[in-house]
């Protein structure tokens, strides 16, 4: 259920609300929004009597949510949301790139490619410290190390840091260093991680499971909002299908279904959604065209050498080539690179 408030509603209309639903043992999450502030109920085991906040003062309207997801629906917030990461607005007006390597290596590739994709118009730099690797004999990330590097590289260029928190036990240590915590298509359905990066105040990168419905992506996300993080980016990167032409088949429908159901930002990822070098522009130009939010692109100077996802990692030329037809493209769909 979600009880929107008028605009003309008090900060005290709004606590005897929250009061009068935890009265009842449930919980109020309080979305504010340009026009007026929703509060979503959740906790509930069947329908809630609306009559208990109707008469309220402030209350406008009633409305049962029969979405199973409430907190990221249009419903509970009418606007877009734009979340701040390191500074950088993810969901406004200007699509954001994330460019990077798959993975931390060492300090001078990390900060070589760093170097590169900001001088190609990069607004935030990402690279796994702690990888989640299909082999247990493959890469695993520098771990701490790496983290300590992508640092270096946030203090270097200035670009903010998104990176993957892997599990529950090194979510604080990641965060300590990551503006940005990114859960990966592995571990969108964990749901002890979405509840501890939920608690926590930092920004997360949802990426969508490899298998996963829209509504099963929405619910990950739900998990966070639900523990008091509205700070969540999606990213669709891919789905597992009978194609065999491509890594994954990346399902850009989901931009324009998501934008109209969620107000949570969306990403497209063309680089693990076609884990091919040469798919990957044509991609980017699609997604920008369906209305995505911006662009996560794997970048990596030898990517013959790289230790992970090498074949669909951008040379530096590509990726500055990839943002000049961005830098075109975006115009035409209202938005600016
Ligand atoms: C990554 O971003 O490097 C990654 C492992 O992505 P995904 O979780 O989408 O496979
Ligand atoms: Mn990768």
């Amino acid at each position: 259920m979600l009880i929107v408030m008028d605009s003309a509603a008090t900060a005290d209309d709004v606590r005897r609300v929250i009061e009068a639903v935890e009265g009842l043992g449930l919980q109020a999450h309080a979305i504010p929004g340009a026009q007026r502030t929703a509060i979503g109920v959740t906790g509930n085991r069947g329908s809630v009597e609306s009559a208990s906040f109707e008469n309220l003062p402030g209350v406008a309207e009633v409305i049962p949510v029969t979405a199973p997801y409430k907190l990221v629906s249009r419903e509970a917030k009418r606007e877009d949301t734009v979340v701040s990461i390191g500074g950088v607005a993810v969901g406004g007006h200007r699509v954001a790139v994330v460019a990077g390597p798959c993975a931390v290596e060492s300090e001078k590739q990390a900060l070589d490619i760093a170097r590169q994709v900001c001088a190609g118009g990069a607004t935030l730099y990402r690279g796994g410290a702690f990888k989640p690797r299909t082999s247990p004999y493959s890469f695993q990330g520098l771990g701490e190390a790496g983290l300590k590097i992508l640092a270096k590289v946030r203090e270097e260029t200035g670009l903010p840091i998104v990176t993957e928190v892997l599990d529950t036990d090194t979510a604080e240590l990641v965060a300590e260093y990551a503006d940005c915590l990114q859960i990966g298509a592995r571990n969108m359905q964990n749901f002890a991680l979405l509840k501890k990066i939920g608690r926590m105040r930092k920004p997360v990168l949802l990426k969508r499971g490899m298998s996963a419905t829209i509504e099963e992506f929405l619910l990950s996300a739900e998990y966070l909002l639900s523990e008091g993080n509205y700070e969540v980016v999606l990213c669709e990167r891919g789905v597992r299908t009978f194609a065999n032409h491509t890594r994954n088949t990346l399902d850009l429908s989901v931009v324009p279904y998501v934008k109209r159901i969620s107000h949570l930002p969306i990403l497209v990822d063309p680089s693990h959604g076609t884990g091919k070098r040469l798919k990957v522009l044509p991609m980017s130009r699609a997604a920008i065209a369906a209305g995505s939010d911006g662009l996560l692109i794997e970048v990596h100077d030898h990517p013959e050498a790289a230790l992970s996802d090498g074949p669909q990692a951008l040379l530096p030329e590509m990726f500055a080539q990839l943002m000049s037809e961005v830098r075109l493209l975006a115009p035409v769909v209202g938005r600016t690179a």
